[in-house]
């Protein structure tokens, strides 16, 4: 796969360790000047991109967004996805599931939630949760949760070989930068809306989540669905990054505006 940047990023193998990547590494760009351009470029070029998947109508995207509070999962949409406009971009939120979610297996309500052929999915967290907060807060039980990483895989391995390429993203912020971005929502006006006092009691917890990623990230990157660890503490390196593995991605697809069918240009006639 003609990916070289995603490359930097993706989670390969069992030996992966969430601690050694840095969440201020910058050193796939050359600086943040320079970062910000190619961010406004990917996201015209991904817009470009946007509008032939949707013409051809035979394929689709799923872009898998997950990190802790305050990673930046809202800002990323904003910044790479905002130039396609809402045609073909469908954002689904995942939160506490209902409960008619809770009458049904977990990935229920995200099979329901996939895109359809043309378009490009975002998941804000996803079916990932049912591995993180549910084994942090021990809401299953443990052999129910241990199933699940293969039951993704496979879950994954259906989806791509139905016509949906699936990229998955973990925002990585450190404790310290989200302390600095918490404290931001508790005395913003305009960003107490996204404080949530339950909050507290996840940072708390921040050793066990890390635990949980690493270990959702080492057995669910897979050639058909990879995970790619994203330095996340400054906004520049996240939005560049994604834009570009988007990007290629979508450029590997290589999606192609379908011929006339059925009819020809040339004998139409329109009076
Ligand atoms: P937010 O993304 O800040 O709006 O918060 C959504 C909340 O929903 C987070 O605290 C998630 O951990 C929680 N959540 C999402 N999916 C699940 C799930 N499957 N089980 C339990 N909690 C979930
Ligand atoms: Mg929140």
């Amino acid at each position: 796969m003609a990916n070289p940047f995603a490359g930097k990023f993706r989670v390969e193998g069992r030996n992966f360790a969430l601690a050694k990547v840095d969440p201020r590494d910058d050193s796939a760009f050359a600086g943040k000047e320079k970062a910000k351009a190619q961010i406004a470029e990917d996201a015209e070029a991904i817009n470009q991109l946007q509008d032939r998947l949707y013409a051809e109508g035979d394929r689709s995207l799923l872009v898998v967004l997950q990190g802790i509070d305050c990673s930046g999962k809202d800002g990323t949409v904003r910044a790479v996805f905002n130039t396609c406009g809402p045609i073909g971009v469908e954002v689904t939120p995942f939160k506490v599931p209902s409960e008619e979610e809770r009458d049904h297996d977990y990935l229920w309500r995200v099979h329901k939630a996939c895109p359809r052929k043309g378009i490009i999915g975002i998941f804000n967290r996803s079916h990932y949760e049912d591995v993180l907060v549910v084994k942090v807060k021990k809401l299953a039980r443990p052999e129910a949760i241990e199933r699940r990483y293969e039951e993704i895989n496979q879950f994954e391995k259906m989806l791509s070989d139905n016509g949906t390429r699936i990229l998955k993203f973990m925002l990585h912020i450190s404790k310290e930068e989200q302390a600095e971005r918490l404290k931001e929502r508790v005395t913003d006006p305009t960003k107490q809306w996204k404080f949530n006092p339950g909050d507290l009691a996840d940072r708390k917890l921040w050793d066990d989540y890390m635990a949980a990623y690493e270990t959702a990230l080492k057995r669910c990157s897979t050639a058909h669905a990879p995970w790619h660890v994203i330095p996340a503490d400054r906004n520049w390196t996240r939005n560049a990054a994604i834009a570009r593995v988007v990007r290629e991605t979508l450029e590997d697809m290589a999606p192609k505006y379908p011929p006339p069918d059925g009819w020809d240009p040339k004998t139409v006639v329109i009076e």
